[in-house]
């Protein structure tokens, strides 16, 4: 049996924070290109100590700053470093407008976008849904699905199965909504955004609370349960809290270095 694992890169919400990165994750199979599930500041860093950044895919849920601004450097590795083969071309695969969005992000001069086809085989969610991920053995060792979710950007979850059906659902950003309960349904782990507690003034289609996350875990069914994107600001035990009172599995809040076997 081929493991998958999940290990956190980081899992600061909105923005870095004084002990982790903003967004990122890393997922491995056994004889295929690790996987890096949004790559916000900080990420390539984190990166550095698992893998080498060398053959990463790299998968964007959204292009919001806080899941994408390290992707630029990636590129500066893969181009300009010691390693650099200059046969580099692996896949970038995020929303409509990735390539244009990340070119623009890593251009010399004002209103210039760069062309990322020596680095990167981009492709877009809008168009291929579902993406498989082949293993060294020319097989495909993880399917990639990708649905809307509720956030301001044209923004996905992402649901990645591996060749022995083990699965991982991350939500990406979202407000709570029945596009992630059917996406995550019966997943071995759902890692899942919960951005503030259940009170107060909460603007609509934006984040969902640990209330909202836990709510998410229970419906769907699935084995357990990862709280992320917490804010420097939000109280992580709280968020916790809310989420147990609505599902009753393993709940973990993520931070860096965090492994898990799916
Ligand atoms: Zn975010
Ligand atoms: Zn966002």
């Amino acid at each position: 049996m081929v493991a998958m694992f999940l290990t956190v890169l980081g899992s600061s919400g909105s923005l870095g924070g004084p002990s982790s990165p903003a967004s990122g994750y890393l997922v491995e199979v056994e004889g295929c290109a690790p996987v890096v599930v949004d790559m916000g500041p900080g990420v390539l860093g984190a990166l550095q100590r698992h893998v080498s950044p060398e053959d990463v895919t790299v998968l964007l849920s959204h292009l919001h700053a806080d899941h994408c601004l390290d992707v630029p450097g990636l590129l500066v590795w893969r181009r300009y470093g010691p390693e650099a083969t200059g046969a580099g071309v692996v896949p970038l695969i995020g929303p409509s407008g990735t390539a244009y969005r990340i070119g623009v992000a890593s251009s010399e001069e004002p209103g210039a976008v760069d062309d990322l086809t020596d680095t990167f085989d981009v492709r877009t969610w809008d168009v291929t849904p579902q993406v498989e991920l082949r293993g060294d053995d020319g097989e495909v060792a993880v399917t990639v699905r990708a649905e809307r979710v509720d956030h301001p950007p044209e923004s996905y979850g992402l649901r990645l199965t591996s060749r022995e059906g083990r699965t991982l659902v991350y939500s990406g950003d979202t407000a709570y909504c029945e596009s992630l309960v059917e996406l995550a349904a019966g997943a071995d782990v759902l890692l899942c955004e919960a951005s503030w507690t259940h009170e107060g003034e909460r603007p609509p289609g934006m984040h969902m609370s640990g209330t909202e996350a836990g709510r998410t875990a229970a419906r769907a069914g699935v084995g357990r349960l990862v709280l992320t994107h917490i804010p420097p600001w939000t109280d992580r035990d709280a968020v916790r809290d809310e989420a147990a009172r609505e599902f009753g599995g393993e709940i973990l809040l993520a931070e860096p270095d965090l492994r898990l076997t799916i």
